[in-house]
């Protein structure tokens, strides 16, 4: 039996075991198979002409591509989903939906990087303005809009910095304005934050991460409010976008374990978080679902769980201290990807790119993703790593 048979809607868990595949129409087989496929045939000329036969053309889908976007539809509460060949194409399509030449557009100064080079790079090319701010802005984002403002972008929490944003506020205020909201909700996936069940319209996801959660395959989706939904639906098909049915099946079984997973990263992650905050070398650690961060409170009222991503603040040190730290570590990799089930090291400077607030710590960010090993291995290795960082910083 499929989800779709049932009155009463399952349980997150169940959902992603039974989501997006029908076994009866598949000689029984459990998972969908994977259709390689430009050209599909129609049985005669009236069928064709008809539109109604379910799959005309490669890109527009197919039923391994369609089980992927129904299970993200359904996880989402969306009118709709669609797939996209990476996070950052996920964006691209979702602000090309809903913004037109002349259109102002409010994105979050804590952005993905990339997301702020589309907007800066391509969007300005097309009469789209762009204003950065701070994240924390909450309602007080009233005062950023215009006739013209016709789209907020959010994150949360912030790439690289952890801040959290009051969705349920800005959406409020968007909505008043008729404007419509997105949220790059990668970290949280809607496991732990349905955005539109908050007044987001656009819920982006780099589907790399978590959804995928193997470090083997680019994936982007946006799942849309039933206002939003035809909008994105068509640009998604004039942009010509699609993906591969290798990629959509990979996909489809990273999402039957991603509660499970989760569940590790989460424990795991707030085992080495907590351990980071008691050492000397650690000015401050950048984790909203610790009681102590700044964005605490709106984690717990709005969020039912955090992921294997965070950062922290080395007290002031050489830069030589860091690399000695990272440089040697033996289970982290450093590499800028996430969500996968091994654990990663970047070193991140946000003074470099962000204009609407200031970045003030004088220490070196860091930031870590929790994968799935033991995190007693984890925290020993990190252990070493700030024994070789004290011994740089206070050679002798
Ligand atoms: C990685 C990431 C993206 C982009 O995803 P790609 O698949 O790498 O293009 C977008 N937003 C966030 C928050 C990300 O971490």
């Amino acid at each position: 039996m499929t989800t779709e048979d049932r009155s009463k809607p399952h349980e997150t868990a169940t959902r992603l075991a039974h989501g997006g595949r029908r076994p009866r129409e598949q000689h029984g087989f459990v998972n969908p198979p994977v259709y390689h496929g430009s050209t599909v045939t129609f049985p005669d000329v009236d069928t064709m002409l008809s539109g109604r036969q379910r799959y005309v053309y490669g890109r527009r889908g197919n039923p391994t591509s369609d089980g992927l976007e129904s299970l993200v539809a359904e996880l989402e509460g969306a009118a709709g989903a669609v797939l996209a060949p990476s996070g950052l194409a996920a964006v691209s399509v979702a602000l090309l939906s809903c913004l037109t030449s002349g259109d102002h557009l409010l994105m979050t100064d804590t952005v993905y990087q990339p997301t702020r080079h589309f907007c800066d790079k391509v969007l300005t090319r097309f009469g789209i303005e762009t204003t950065y701010y701070d994240p924390t802005v909450g309602a007080g984002i009233a005062a950023l809009f215009r006739p013209e403002t016709k789209a907020v972008f959010t994150e949360a929490p912030g790439s690289q910095t952890f801040e959290m944003q009051d969705i349920p506020a800005i959406a409020g205020v968007a909505a008043a304005h008729g404007a419509t909201v997105l949220m790059d909700n990668t970290w949280a996936t809607p496991l732990f934050f349905r955005p539109l069940d908050h007044g987001v319209d656009l819920s982006i996801q780099a589907g790399t991460k978590y959804f995928v959660g193997h470090s083997d395959v680019m994936l982007g989706t946006v799942a849309a409010s039933p206002r939003a939904w035809p909008a994105l639906k068509a640009m998604h098909g004039d942009l010509g976008q699609c993906i591969g049915p290798d990629d959509a099946f990979l996909a489809l079984r990273g999402m039957r374990t991603l509660e499970v997973r989760l569940a590790r990263h989460q424990a795991s992650a707030l085992a080495v978080a907590d351990w980071l905050a008691g050492r000397p070398e650690v000015a401050r650690v950048l984790h909203p679902a610790r009681p102590d961060d700044p964005g605490h409170a709106i984690w717990k009222r709005d969020f039912s769980g955090s992921s294997g991503l965070f950062g922290f603040i080395t007290r002031p040190a050489p830069l030589g201290a860091v690399k000695a730290m990272l440089d040697g570590l033996e289970l982290f990799g450093l590499g800028y990807s996430w969500g996968g089930f091994e654990s990663l090291a970047i070193v991140a400077d946000p003074r470099k790119y962000r204009t609407a607030t200031t970045w003030t710590e004088p220490g070196h960010l860091i930031r870590l993703n929790i994968g799935l090993e033991d995190p007693r291995d984890l925290i020993a290795d990190l252990a070493d790593g700030l024994d070789r960082f004290t011994a740089f910083a206070e050679p002798g």
